[in-house]
């Protein structure tokens, strides 16, 4: 099989995982496809709602306590440093991957229409694009537990959209808790 849409191998989803295989598999001289479904999130949940913008936080409110800002300044001020260094990160991710001679980066949400044929659905429209091998780095997704009426509830937050809140909450509830590894 050959053509403009034929890839030797197929990466679904632009995290830790899968940004390493398909920029060794394009180094290894093998057309590649990096799928991911939203463009906010080139690089992964790790760089974009995960471990750095949340370290960002804590780093910033650490700070903040030794210094004389109160509590909302300070939170605006920790949210706009935290989103300026999340779009670096992922300008850097999608940039390092797009400069590859032979890595395409397409942006949409990937579906399988037989074992070697991918729809790729994005705002633009729907492609089809075919592939040798399929690798599949999707991640995960927040649990949202059976609890009449959250789905609706506007003030509910998930991990990812917390991170987006950019005024200080008067009050926040948290609904269940785990331990930390080390207590
Ligand atoms: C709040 C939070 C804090 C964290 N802190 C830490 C930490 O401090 N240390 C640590 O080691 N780990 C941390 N983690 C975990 C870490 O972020 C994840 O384990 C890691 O990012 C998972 O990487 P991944 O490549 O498997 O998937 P992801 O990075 O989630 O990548 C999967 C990608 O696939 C895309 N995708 C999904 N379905 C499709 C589809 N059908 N078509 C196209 N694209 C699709 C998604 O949009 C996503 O970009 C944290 C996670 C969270 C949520």
């Amino acid at each position: 099989m050959s053509g403009n849409n034929y890839y030797d191998a197929v990466v679904i989803g632009f995290g830790k995982g899968g940004k390493t295989i398909a920029n060794a598999l394009g180094n290894a001289g093998r057309k590649v496809a990096m799928i991911e479904q939203s463009e906010k999130m080139y690089g992964g949940t790790c760089i974009n709602v995960g471990c750095i913008p949340t370290k960002s936080l804590v780093h910033s409110a650490r700070e903040a306590s030794r210094g004389c800002k109160t509590g909302r300044e300070a939170y605006a001020e920790a949210v706009k440093k935290k989103s300026v260094l999340v779009e670096k990160l992922r300008q850097k991710n999608y940039q390092k991957l797009e400069s590859s001679p032979n890595v395409s980066v397409i942006q949409g949400k990937a579906r399988f229409l037989s074992p070697h044929e991918a729809e790729i659905d994005s705002s633009e429209g729907k492609q089809t694009i075919y592939g040798e091998q399929f690798y599949i780095n999707t991640g995960s997704s927040p649990f949202i537990p059976p609890i009449k009426g959250i789905k609706a509830n506007p003030y509910v937050y998930l991990s990812e959209t917390l991170l987006d809140l950019e005024e200080l909450p008067a009050r926040l509830v948290i609904i269940g808790g785990g331990r930390c590894s080390d207590e």
